[in-house]
C-alpha cells in the first residue's frame, strides 16, 4: 500500500499511465551496469573480531576482499554487463559517495557486501587461587576499657579472568530497505536522473522526460520506489536461495528499519548482504577463507544471473506469462485470461506441501482477491486481513507450478497488495505480490530435489 500525501487522484491517474505503458513502469529492460560495494572502508572499519582467540578480522577488509572476488565472477559470467565497483582499495567512503557513484553510473542494480556483528556477552572462568588477609574487627574489655581490636585471618579465593564470549549467530542474511520507508528513495529518484525517460503520451508512444518534482512526478516516483523494492526483493530472495544451495545457513530476507540508508539513496533495486558472523568462530574463519569468499561471490553471482534473465525474459515477450501453462488443467475464469501476469517471483522449494498464509500487506483497505493454483481457483473472493486465511498447495516435481492472485477490486489503496508467507518445512518465505484490474501477479514454484 503506498502511504502518501499527494492526492488520491493523481495516485491513481498515475496508475492508469503506467498500467497504459508497462514496459516503461517496470523500469530498466536490460541489466547493463551492476554497482558492487564493498562496506565500509578507510577509517570505518565496520565490525571487528572480538571475541577471545579471534582472528581479530575487520570487516572493511573482508568486504573488499568478497566485493573483489565478487566483481570479477560477474564479470566473468556476464561479459556485456558493465561491473562497477565503488572501491578496490581500502580507502574511506561516505554513504553519500558510495549512493552517488552509484547513481552516476546509472546502476541497474545495487549489491553491498557486509558482515555482521552482535552484542558479545561477557565470561569469566578460574584461572587460580590466592591468598588473601583479612580483618575480624572484635573488642575486649568492658565500659571505658572497651576497646577495638582487628585480628587478621587468611583466606583463599578463587582468580578469574574474563573473557568476550563468541556468538552462537552464524548465517548470511540478505537486507532490502523497508516497505514503508521510501522518503530517501523518492529523493533518489527525483534527484538522480534528468533523462530518466517514461512514457506519458498514453497510447501513442512519444517520449517526454518527466519532471519527477510536480505532483504527478512524486507519485509516479512513488511507484518506481515500490517497483525497486520489490525488485530488490525477488534479487534478495534469490541470493538466500542460492546462499542456501551452498549449504550454508540463509537466514532469509529481512526488512530493516533504520542504518541502510545508502541502500535508500540509490536510484535503482539495491540489496545488502550480510555474509556472515564476524564474532562467530565458524562464520569469521569461513568469511576470511579463499573459499568462503569464493563461494559466496558465486552465489550471489548465480542469483543476479537468475534475476536478469526473469527480468529480461519478462521484458522481451511481453506475452502473458499464463500461456505457459499445462493447458490440460480446467481453465479459470475468462475475466483471469484476459489479464497478463506482470510481478512474478519464483520460489524453490524442497516439500511438496507447502502451506500459505494469505494476510494483507501494509494498511488494511479491503482489498479483495481471489487465489488460482496452476488455473484452478483456491480463494474466491476474499477481503484480506491482518489475520492469515491459509491454504496449502502440492507442488508437483518437474512441472510448471503457478500461483496466481487476481484483484476483484483495488481496495481503497490501489494496487491490491496481498502477503503471502510461505512456509517449506523449516523454510519460511515473505513474498509481497501486487495486482490490479489489468494485471495478475504470480509466484512459481519450483520443486527442488531432495536428494
Ligand atoms: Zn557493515
Amino acid at each position: 500500500m503506498f502511504r502518501n500525501k499527494v492526492p488520491f487522484l493523481f495516485l491513481f491517474a498515475a496508475l492508469h499511465l503506467l498500467i497504459l505503458k508497462e514496459s516503461s513502469a517496470q523500469g530498466p529492460k536490460y541489466i547493463k551496469t551492476i554497482i558492487v560495494d564493498a562496506g565500509h572502508g578507510g577509517k570505518d572499519m565496520g565490525a571487528t573480531g572480538q571475541y577471545e582467540n579471534s582472528l581479530r578480522s575487520k570487516e572493511k577488509e573482508i568486504t573488499l576482499a568478497i566485493a573483489l572476488k565478487l566483481v570479477e565472477e560477474l564479470k566473468k559470467q556476464m561479459p556485456d554487463v558493465k561491473i562497477v565497483p565503488t572501491r578496490t582499495t581500502d580507502i574511506y567512503q561516505t554513504p553519500t559517495e558510495k549512493a552517488k557513484i552509484a547513481n552516476e553510473y546509472r546502476g541497474d542494480l545495487f549489491l553491498c557486501i557486509h558482515a555482521d556483528s552482535g552484542p558479545l556477552k561477557q565470561g569469566k572462568r578460574q584461572i587460580g587461587e590466592r591468598t588473601v588477609t583479612r580483618y575480624k574487627t572484635t573488642y575486649t574489655g568492658k565500659g571505658k576499657k572497651r576497646k577495638k581490636v582487628r585480628k587478621p585471618y587468611e583466606v583463599t579465593e578463587p582468580v578469574y579472568e574474563y573473557f568476550k564470549i563468541p556468538l552462537t549467530r552464524s548465517g548470511t542474511s540478505v537486507w532490502i530497505f523497508a516497505a514503508h520507508k521510501t522518503s530517501d528513495k523518492l529523493k533518489a529518484i527525483m534527484d538522480g536522473d534528468e533523462n530518466f525517460e517514461i512514457e506519458t503520451g498514453g497510447l501513442d508512444s512519444t517520449e517526454t522526460t518527466f519532471d519527477f518534482r510536480s505532483p504527478e512526478g512524486r507519485t509516479i516516483a512513488a511507484i518506481y520506489a515500490k517497483r525497486y523494492q520489490e525488485r530488490s526483493d525477488r534479487l534478495a530472495t534469490l541470493v538466500n536461495e542460492e546462499v542456501e544451495n551452498t549449504g550454508r545457513q540463509a537466514l532469509g530476507v529481512n526488512q530493516r528499519q533504520v542504518g541502510i540508508w545508502v541502500l535508500q539513496a540509490t536510484n535503482m533495486p539495491a540489496i545488502l548482504i550480510e555474509t556472515g558472523f564476524i564474532n562467530n568462530p565458524e562464520d569469521e574463519i569461513y568469511i576470511n577463507s579463499e573459499k568462503g569468499q569464493q563461494e559466496l561471490a558465486v552465489a550471489i553471482t548465480k542469483a543476479v544471473q537468475r534475476y536478469k534473465a526473469q527480468v529480461e525474459s519478462a521484458n522481451n515477450s511481453g506475452k502473458p506469462v499464463i500461456a505457459a501453462i499445462d493447458k490440460n488443467q480446467p481453465a479459470a475464469s475468462p475475466e483471469f485470461e484476459k489479464r497478463t501476469v506482470k510481478d512474478t517471483k519464483t520460489i524453490q522449494v524442497k516439500n511438496s506441501q507447502v502451506k500459505v498464509d494469505l494476510y494483507d500487506d501494509g494498511e488494511i483497505d479491503n482489498d479483495i482477491v481471489s487465489v488460482y493454483f496452476n488455473k484452478q481457483q483456491i480463494v474466491n473472493k476474499r477481503s484480506l486481513t491482518a489475520t492469515a486465511h491459509s491454504f496449502t498447495l502440492t507442488v508437483e516435481p518437474g512441472k510448471y507450478n503457478e500461483l496466481v492472485l487476481f484483484a476483484d477490486n483495488l481496495g481503497s489503496l490501489p494496487p491490491n497488495t496481498a502477503l503471502m508467507v510461505i512456509t517449506d518445512g523449516t523454510n519460511r518465505h515473505e513474498v509481497r505480490l501486487s495486482a490490479d484490474l489489468k494485471n495478475n501477479a504470480s509466484i512459481q514454484f519450483e520443486l527442488k530435489n531432495n536428494n
